[in-house]
């Protein structure tokens, strides 16, 4: 029903290694409570601009601290809520979530940067979306140009008219759209013409092996290519070496980089000693 082959791997995986089919039952039914009862919760992971080390931004990104599991990844739970309807109800709360965490760095002395969020395949083409993020960045006076909204390609399989005319809305509406995971999934160079994006996130398994591997730096080296011919911002997922730090800088002046070798992501509180102990630039 949901082409989404990358999380069905996920899900497949775990309930044959752990739980069978009720694990999944489990975090159906509880995650009404979880949202209520402060299990959820934000964590923030910094984006760095390769040419000056500037901050230009964040990506807003879930955990669980489950009563019973402990921290759980959303690489666990998100496949199985995408399986239903809860997806929907979470993503709003997310959208909420970090509306007011923007709202409270405001009134801190650090510069406001963008957040982006993680929007799931098939809400991309809904219309409670848009309400939802109209609504919530009217709620706490924010702009829409403080989010961005992180899609992937699975939100394009369906219908590809469908997610253009959607993401060509939220442009309109002034917030940013990134194309997310880029090179896992179909990854059709048609998609990347037809799509109103304006970033493209290259996802980690492109950079892992970079610089040792003569193919994977040319592979990266043709991607980067086709993101600067197309006028995109480009990110890149997983940095996690000097080495990739000091190949990727050279490749290009313009890239950014979001990678444990810079910072893991962090809740609101470690983020705030993180800005306070950064170095200026
Ligand atoms: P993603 O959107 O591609 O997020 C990037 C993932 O890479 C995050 O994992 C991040 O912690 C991880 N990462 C970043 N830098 C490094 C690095 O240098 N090394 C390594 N090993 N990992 C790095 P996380 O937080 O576990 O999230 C995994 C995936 O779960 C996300 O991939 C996204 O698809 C989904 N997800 C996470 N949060 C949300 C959310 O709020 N909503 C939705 N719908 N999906 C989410
Ligand atoms: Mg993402
Ligand atoms: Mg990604
Ligand atoms: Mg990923």
């Amino acid at each position: 029903e949901h082409p989404s082959t990358r999380y069905d791997y996920q899900v497949i995986r775990f309930d044959n290694a752990i739980h069978s089919h009720s694990f999944e039952e489990e975090i159906l039914e509880s995650i009404e409570g979880a949202m209520h009862e402060g299990q959820l919760f934000m964590v923030y992971q910094p984006k760095v601009r390769a040419s000056t080390n500037e901050l230009s931004g964040f990506e807003a990104l879930i955990r669980w601290k489950h009563p019973k599991y402990g921290m759980l990844s959303p690489v666990t739970f998100i496949p199985i809520l995408e399986q239903s309807t809860r997806i929907g109800d979470v993503t709003n709360w997310i959208i909420e979530q970090v509306c007011k965490q923007i709202a409270e760095w405001g009134k801190t002395t650090f510069q406001v940067h963008p957040v982006s969020i993680n929007i799931p395949g098939d809400y991309v083409t809904s219309p409670i979306l848009l309400n939802v993020l109209t609504e919530m960045v009217k709620k706490y006076k924010l702009e829409p140009y403080n989010l961005e909204l992180e899609i992937t390609e699975t939100s394009v399989v369906n219908s590809i008219e469908d997610a253009v005319k959607a993401l060509n809305t939220f442009r309109e509406k002034g917030f940013s759209v990134a194309l997310d995971d880029f090179g896992t999934g179909v990854s059709s160079l048609s998609y990347l013409k037809r799509l109103p994006i304006s970033t493209l996130k290259i996802d980690k398994s492109f950079i892992d092996d970079v610089p040792q591997s003569e193919k994977d730096s040319s592979i990266l080296k043709a991607i980067l290519a086709i993101g600067r011919t197309l006028n995109l911002d480009i990110v890149l997922e997983g940095v996690e070496t000097e080495e990739q730090v000091q190949f990727l800088s050279q490749e290009s002046e313009s890239l950014i980089f979001q990678g444990y070798y810079f910072a893991k992501p962090m809740t609101s509180t470690e983020l705030l000693n993180w800005l306070a102990q950064r170095k200026p630039v």
